[in-house]
């Protein structure tokens, strides 16, 4: 919602007429708050509306009221992403309202993706913005098994990248300055146009970089907004998340994907792949308090292998506050995609309550091609987990005994 001419009485309540109203059903319309309109008069704010706006305010935690008051005037007038919100169909929400990572129903059927720059913008010197961009894909190749690779035909690009203004043929015209920023198309198969994984940007919007300097309040992060664009791209939705880059509004610069944005993005494609040349191979993972809590990585043993497989992690209790059961994290292992139910978990202190770290080991012997593992902390707020997972290959010939069963 833009700034309206003149001051505005707040807070608007239930029963209260006026334009303000009106901008406000379109906001609420707009990002699936009010997602069926219903028939009242279009400058009231009847109880749907009410009730929309309180949808909105659990949305973004703010107090919930039902009325358009200061705090969520003020949520509505920050610039972000013109995708909606809601509804929520594939999410998992907590009781304090917290929405986790979203399938947007769509996913790509091959991880060696191309793309392919329309045009640019002049607010960034040269091409950097292109560079920009190229890091932003860079950040989700970290921690997938996705490639991207730059293609100069455009009809040979899974994702094609633009800077539009206003009504430019999507349906979904920019409105310049400020507001949307930016917006981009679900993948296949759920959208089945060629528009499929595009991505655009409001060429209206001030564009910037850390360095050509931030100047004006006006600039935006255009490395923000590509990380959180292209994850739309490769199927994540709008999550509430404080810190995922997934979050809708955009609030400043937040370039790091949050670790409710690797879960989110593992989900659909896995985690990066660490080929097993040898017989042996390992991997460190970890899940810590600053940066959320998850860590994954599967092995690739090239063909249906016999293997030992086992993982060691260790926690470290932050704030040894005496609740012996916040130390819990777990490791589990995948074999061929598939839960083996074997994990290393573990939930009480070794020691005294509030000992400041403990051990777990699990291994798992299996046959199989790939072996996921994957190391979580529960509670995220006061854990830090660190972990190592090993695996050596046992259908060594040299290894008698240890036959392919
Ligand atoms: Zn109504
Ligand atoms: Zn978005
Ligand atoms: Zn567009």
């Amino acid at each position: 919602m833009k700034q309206a001419r003149g001051p505005t009485k707040l807070p608007l309540k239930v029963g209260e007429r006026g334009n303000v109203v009106k901008q406000l059903r379109h906001h609420l319309a707009k990002y699936g708050y009010l997602q069926n309109p219903c028939h009242c008069h279009d400058e009231l704010f009847c109880s749907h509306v009410g009730d929309a706006v309180e949808k909105y305010q659990l949305f973004f935690k703010l107090p919930v009221t039902g009325q358009l008051d200061q705090v969520t005037l003020e949520q509505m007038r920050k610039p972000r992403c013109g995708l909606p919100d809601l509804p929520i169909t594939n999410g998992s929400q907590s009781d304090d309202g917290t929405i986790f990572f979203v399938p947007n129903g769509g996913k790509w059927n091959h991880t060696n993706l191309t793309y392919f720059f329309k045009n640019g913008t002049n607010d960034i010197g040269g091409t950097q913005e292109w560079d920009i961009v190229r890091q932003a894909f860079d950040k989700w190749a970290a921690v997938t098994p996705l490639t991207f690779t730059e293609v100069a035909d455009e009809t040979m690009a899974d994702i094609r990248i633009a800077w539009e203004a206003g009504d430019h043929g999507d349906g979904a015209p920019f409105d310049g300055s400020g507001g949307v920023l930016a917006h981009a198309f679900t993948p296949p198969p759920v959208n089945t146009t060629a528009i499929a994984g595009d991505i655009h940007f409001d060429a209206i919007d001030l564009w910037a970089t850390e360095d050509g300097g931030f100047w004006s309040p006006n600039q935006i992060d255009l490395l923000t907004v590509a990380v959180h664009e292209i994850g739309h791209a490769l199927g994540l939705g709008h999550t509430n998340v404080s810190g995922a880059v997934m979050k809708p509004s955009y609030d400043d610069e937040n370039r790091t994907l949050h670790p409710d944005d690797i879960e989110g993005i593992q989900e659909l494609y896995g985690p990066p792949v660490v080929p097993v040349t040898g017989t042996f191979a390992e991997a460190s993972l970890w899940a810590l308090r600053s940066t959320g809590g998850y860590g994954a990585v599967k092995f690739d043993l090239g063909r249906k292998r016999k293997f030992v497989a086992w993982g060691t992690i260790t926690m470290v209790d932050s704030l040894k506050d005496l609740d012996d059961d916040n130390a819990v994290a777990i490791e589990v292992f995948k074999v061929d995609d598939v839960e083996t139910w074997k994990a290393v978990s573990g939930g009480d202190h070794w020691g005294d309550p509030g000992a400041s770290s403990n051990v777990h080991q699990g291994a798992f012997v299996g046959v199989g091609q790939t072996v996921t593992v994957r190391l979580r902390s529960m509670h995220r707020e006061d854990l830090d987990a660190y972990g190592a997972a090993t695996l050596i290959v046992l259908d060594d010939p040299g290894r008698p005994g240890l036959e392919l069963q």
